[in-house]
């Protein structure tokens, strides 16, 4: 046996033999553990073959056994250096099997100190008994650290499966915090928070933003005549006809009750007025009709006020003004579109 094949394979046949060895339930002394050694290195084949002939005897191995296969494959006096030798390997080994453990992220403190102190209690004299008995608790010692890694990795992914539902639930109650239930349009809050970020940009770039606000035209009247039910049911056409007529980068929002607001981007105040105006027609033409009795609603309108953000004015008169020319529709008659006043500076 070369004592560079230590270096290279010997964790590897430690793995083996001591697995091998409890099975048989060989006692862990140094002349056993050579003679194992040997069997799982295959370097050995008259080695080899004794010691399967009497694993497939079927009679199960005794320490005996291993100890009479030691004295007939191994020359005492040579073993003598050999032993002391191995012993030293078998520290080492251990040692890269600790290090081994301790770079593992999971090896904690304190079994890493334990795998130290034991390595520690290794000397070139010591007795057999010790040596199993070190050998033993190492063993113990690695198995828990296995354990607790394979528990650690199984808490690792229920914690991150954990999170990842969390995370979900989160998404899913931010989403349903900005969306109106009734119209699955966006809500007040989620219109609030892109004007302020829209407007805010648009101070720092001068990107062009234009809002619309619009609000259903006698509404109270198609509450009060057919219901609150039927009230929501147009709720619900006229989001879908909002919503169908602007681009995906535009937003369009349920600003409350019967009125709504539209925040355009890159849009001129032109644009944005020619939106409305098409938007006030697809309504005024759109024929709702009761979805139990099939009888019309009649003719349902909407006013609109359109405002085009000048930089640094702020939300707030960006919204009066938008809503002033809104307020201007509805004295004009109704079903109309009004451009907002510039703001007073
Ligand atoms: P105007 O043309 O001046 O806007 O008249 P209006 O009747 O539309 O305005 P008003 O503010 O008097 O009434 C708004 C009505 O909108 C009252 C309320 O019953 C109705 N409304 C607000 N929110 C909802 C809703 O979620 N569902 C239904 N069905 N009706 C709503
Ligand atoms: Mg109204
Ligand atoms: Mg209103």
């Amino acid at each position: 046996m070369e004592y560079s094949e230590y270096h290279d394979q010997a964790a590897e046949y430690m793995r083996l033999a001591i697995p091998l060895m409890k099975k048989h339930g060989i006692a862990m002394t140094p002349a056993n553990y050579a003679v194992w050694y040997e069997y799982v290195a295959g370097k050995n084949a008259a080695l080899t073959d004794a010691v399967e002939e009497s694993i497939e005897d079927n009679q199960p191995l005794t320490d005996k056994d291993s100890r009479q296969l030691y004295e007939r494959f191994f020359d005492r006096e040579k073993d003598q250096a050999a032993l002391l030798e191995m012993r030293q390997d078998i520290r080492r080994i251990l040692t890269e099997v600790l290090t081994f453990l301790a770079n593992g992220a999971a090896a904690s403190e304190k079994n890493g100190n334990n795998l130290k102190d034991i390595i520690g209690r290794f000397h070139p004299d010591m007795s057999q008994d010790e040596m199993h008995s070190i050998i033993d608790d190492v063993l113990s010692e690695t198995k828990l650290l296995t354990s607790s890694t394979d528990l650690l990795a199984e808490r690792l992914n229920t914690v991150v499966a954990e999170m990842r539902d969390v995370k979900k639930d989160l998404d899913e109650a931010k989403r349903e915090a900005k969306t109106d239930t009734l119209t699955k349009l966006a809500n007040r809050k989620a219109f609030d928070d892109v004007l302020a970020k829209v407007t805010h940009d648009s101070d720092k770039n001068g990107n062009e933003v234009c809002l619309i606000f619009c609000d259903l035209d006698k509404f109270k009247l198609v509450n009060d005549t057919h219901g609150h039910l039927v009230g929501d049911q147009v709720l619900r056409v006229v989001a879908n006809t909002l919503k169908n007529a602007v681009k995906g980068r535009d937003l369009v929002c349920r600003y409350g009750g019967e009125e709504f607001s539209i925040v355009l981007l890159n849009t001129s105040l032109q644009n944005a007025k020619k939106l409305a105006e098409n938007i006030r027609v697809e309504i005024a033409s759109t024929r709702v009709q009761r979805k139990d009795t099939q009888q019309s609603l009649g003719k349902i309108t909407m006013s609109f006020g359109v405002a085009h953000y000048f930089p640094s004015e702020g939300t707030e008169s960006f919204l009066q003004r938008a809503d002033r020319a809104l307020y201007m529709s509805k004295r004009k008659g109704r079903n109309a579109v009004t451009e907002a006043q510039p703001p007073v500076i």
